[in-house]
């Protein structure tokens, strides 16, 4: 079995970052992307809010762009679905195992897994994905000018971001299925007195409706039991986010979400194994801290198998 001095587990801005910087360090690096599951950023039409692309670029040209870098340094691909990580013997410098249609071996791990939005589930949800549905505010509000929205969700995050798109939509309303809101006190204040924003109680996403971009949610009552449609050009889904990161259960620590822990080198609780991008605890998920975390955990991993191999310089610890 081939021994590599670096993994990395995912492909999007994460993993493809830190394969540039491990190839381009000459450490002998493959990066592994699942069979069925793409990078978060592909599934939106244009990024606006990633430097050096004034105009924007399409999520998935612009990770086409990375891939193409990292295959310039000389970066090796291949597709599987990692479920287990193992340690190669109770000496962890003897490396790590990726498993998943079959065992890779390397020195250090770097896991760049990512996270998936909770879905809800209906009718129309997966079709209009990028044409009317959308999981993240932060990247999608400025499309919605002017428009009215849909926000499913009563957490702090819903709230939050429920205030945050009245400052381009014509009306927001959130949907909640309690006749509360789980939000913290001072989210629900600013929620009440923002004119632009209405609640409709009790109710819960039948259906998203459309034809080639969303024109309506149909809502169900669960007091009453009627559904009744509620037009809308978007519908924003605040229904939780869940970190991909079930490969490391009970070989690192994560937080109590199931995001990886890690310190400022992006190191997780196990010798060799690092992690980065949306898989980790940390404030702001987007494709620029994503490419950061990368970077940082590339350059953290050389320095780990140089010390490995007795080849670092004392200076670079
Ligand atoms: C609709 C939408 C719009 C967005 N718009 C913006 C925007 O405008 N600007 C911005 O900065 N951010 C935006 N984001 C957020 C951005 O997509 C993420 O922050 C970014 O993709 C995180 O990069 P990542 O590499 O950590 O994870 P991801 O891009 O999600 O990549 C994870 C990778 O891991 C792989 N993987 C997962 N599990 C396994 C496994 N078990 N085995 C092997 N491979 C695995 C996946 O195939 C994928 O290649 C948006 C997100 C969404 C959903």
């Amino acid at each position: 079995m081939e021994t590599y001095d670096i993994i990395i587990i995912g492909g999007g801005p994460a993993g493809l970052t830190a394969g540039i910087y491990a190839a381009r360090a000459k450490m002998k690096t493959l990066l592994i992307e699942s069979t069925f599951s793409a990078s978060l950023i592909t599934t939106t039409d244009m990024v606006e809010n990633y430097p050096g692309f004034p105009g924007g670029i399409d999520g998935f040209g612009l990770v086409e762009r990375f891939k193409e870098q990292a295959l310039s340094f000389g970066l090796e691909t291949l597709q599987d679905d990692i479920t287990e990580i193992q340690a190669a013997a109770s000496d962890v410098s003897s490396g790590w195992f990726a498993i998943g249609s079959q065992e890779y071996h390397a020195r250090s791990l770097i896991i760049a897994s990512g996270a998936a939005y909770a879905k809800l589930g209906v009718p129309g949800e997966k079709e209009f994905t990028g044409r009317g549905v959308s999981y993240c505010a932060t990247c999608d509000a400025p499309f919605y000018r002017d428009r009215t929205i849909v926000v499913v969700g009563g957490g702090d995050t819903a709230v939050q971001e429920a205030l945050f798109l009245t400052k381009f939509a014509s009306r927001v309303t959130l949907v909640h299925r309690r006749d509360s809101l789980r939000a913290t006190a001072i989210l629900q204040e600013r929620a009440f007195a923002n004119e632009k924003l209405d609640f409709v109680w009790s109710s819960v996403v039948e259906e998203i409706r459309g034809e080639k971009t969303v024109s309506a949610v149909r809502l169900k009552n669960l007091v009453s039991g009627r559904s009744e449609d509620l037009a809308a050009d978007g519908v924003f889904i605040f229904a939780g986010y869940i970190p991909n990161t079930e490969l490391a259960n009970g070989i690192i620590e994560r937080d109590e979400d199931g995001y990886i822990i890690v310190d400022d080198r992006m190191h997780a609780s196990q010798p060799g194994i690092f992690a980065c991008g949306d898989c980790i605890r940390k404030l702001l998920r987007q494709v620029v801290t994503a490419c950061g975390d990368g970077a940082t955990a590339a350059f953290a991993a050389q320095l780990y198998v140089e010390e490995l191999r007795g080849t670092l310089y004392p200076h670079r610890k």
